[in-house]
Parts: structure tokens; C-alpha cells; sequence
């Protein structure tokens, strides 16, 4: 495969009454000659960041580029760790995220501070490419300027990495999306990314396959839940794992 994706952190799609908790997928792709990020992480990832990346042999400085999806919060997190990345995003998502006004509540000042200086190059529409083999695909309606990209395989296979445009399987099964600025553009997005792929990566869980039409998801994203010292639930267990379906 030209493209390697590791996944860093594996997004959920669970939610608290009221609280989003705000943990986005975090990937690193490779391609032999760069070391590329997808986002960055949310805040709660922050204290492992460097561990994290040294567990795949890296180095913050050695990341040349960040693949940015959208400015929220939970997929911006972390910039100012990374010196030497140049950052990749939507002149329209940038706009929005400077649009004190009428920005969304998800985009915090102190996540875009890091990106006033830093090296940047925004992306306008469909088939921009990025690095040989990577392109863009607009899909707003999360945010107006969610960028998803596309990475071109040796084999003739394309995998998307959506972002935020689609969260998860649930989207993509159903067309119906949770958190929107914009359903209509949404789901024009979700339909676009389909249209588009053999393997989604969502915002919000792991790999799904795209069979004929078919959206199979190919698991390895059961999220483990464990609670602080002291305390027990269902009856004595410290942890619950949860497989999703
Ligand atoms: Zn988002």
C-alpha cells in the first residue's frame, strides 16, 4: 500500500446527557517520505501526545504536515506540539473559526491561537492534491468548511478520511447526522463520501468498508472504560469495554 494509516486514537460516538465528550479520531498516515497527521488530537489526549507518537518510533518535530478537518475543538487540540508541521485546512473553515460572531461554540480561541503563525495552506474545493497521492474532498454541513481527504492507493483503492462529515456508522447508514450547522449540505456530504470510497474513516469511529453499496464496519474500535481508584461499578467491575455493532 502506498498510504500506511495508524490509527492514534480510536474516535466514539458516545455521549453524556447535555456533554459531548469530544473524542475525535486521531491518525497518523505515512507514505515513506512524510509523516502526516490527521487532526490532533483533543485536550484529553495532550498529557500522551508525545508518548504516543514515540510509540510509532516519532518524534513531534518530525511531523511535516497536518491533515485538518474541521476547527472543532476535539480535533484541533495539541498544535502548538507540533513545530514543524504545516497545517492543512479550508479557507472556509479558517473564515469561520476568525468569524468571532458567528463561529460555533466548538471553536475556542485557545485551540486557533497556535495556527496564527504557523505554517498554512489552504484547500478551496475538490481534487486539490495535497502530496502526491492525497486530495481533498469538500463536505461541509458539520462545519462550513469540513474538508475530507482522500488518499489514492497503489492498488486503486480510495479511502476517505472524513472528518467530522461523517462521525460515524450511524451517520453514514442513516443519512442523519447529530450536531450540524447545515443537514441538507450534511447529508449531500455523507452521500458524496459514499459515492466516493472504499474505506471511510469517520470523525468518530474506526474503519468501515464500503461493499457494494454496503457500509460493513471492521471493528478493532471497542472502547474501554475505566474508572478512577476507588470506584466500582455494575457490581465490582473497574472497567467496562464496549463493543459497538
Ligand atoms: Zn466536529
Amino acid at each position: 500500500m502506498r498510504f500506511k494509516v495508524t490509527i492514534l486514537f480510536a474516535g466514539f460516538s458516545g455521549k453524556l446527557p447535555y456533554c459531548a465528550h469530544g473524542w475525535g479520531t486521531w491518525a497518523l498516515i505515512q507514505d515513506g517520505k512524510h509523516n502526516i497527521l490527521l487532526d490532533t488530537g483533543g485536550v484529553g489526549l495532550r498529557l500522551n501526545f508525545y508518548k504516543i507518537l514515540e510509540e510509532q518510533g516519532l518524534k513531534a518535530e518530525e511531523i511535516d504536515y497536518v491533515l485538518l478537518t474541521h476547527m472543532h475543538f476535539d480535533h484541533v487540540c495539541n498544535m502548538d506540539l507540533l513545530p514543524n508541521a504545516t497545517f492543512v485546512l479550508s479557507q472556509k473553515e479558517w473564515d469561520h473559526a476568525n468569524d468571532m460572531e458567528n463561529r460555533d461554540l466548538f471553536i475556542q480561541e485557545s485551540a486557533i491561537l497556535p495556527m496564527r503563525n504557523a505554517k498554512k495552506v489552504f484547500v478551496k474545493e475538490d481534487g486539490q492534491e495535497i502530496l502526491p497521492g492525497v486530495t481533498t474532498l469538500m463536505t461541509p454541513g458539520h462545519t462550513p468548511g469540513c474538508v475530507s481527504y482522500v488518499l489514492h492507493q497503489d492498488n486503486g483503492e480510495v479511502w476517505v478520511l472524513a472528518g467530522d462529515a461523517a462521525k460515524n456508522r450511524g451517520e453514514l447508514r442513516t443519512r442523519d447526522v447529530q450536531m450540524s450547522l447545515n443537514p441538507v449540505d450534511s447529508a449531500a456530504s455523507l452521500e458524496k463520501i459514499v459515492q466516493t470510497a472504499d474505506r471511510i474513516l469517520p470523525g468518530h469511529d474506526g474503519w468501515i468498508r464500503v461493499e457494494d453499496g454496503h457500509l460493513v464496519p471492521e471493528g478493532d474500535n471497542d472502547v474501554k472504560l475505566e474508572f478512577a481508584q476507588g470506584i466500582t461499578v455494575n457490581g465490582g467491575q473497574t472497567s467496562i469495554t464496549i463493543h459497538m455493532d
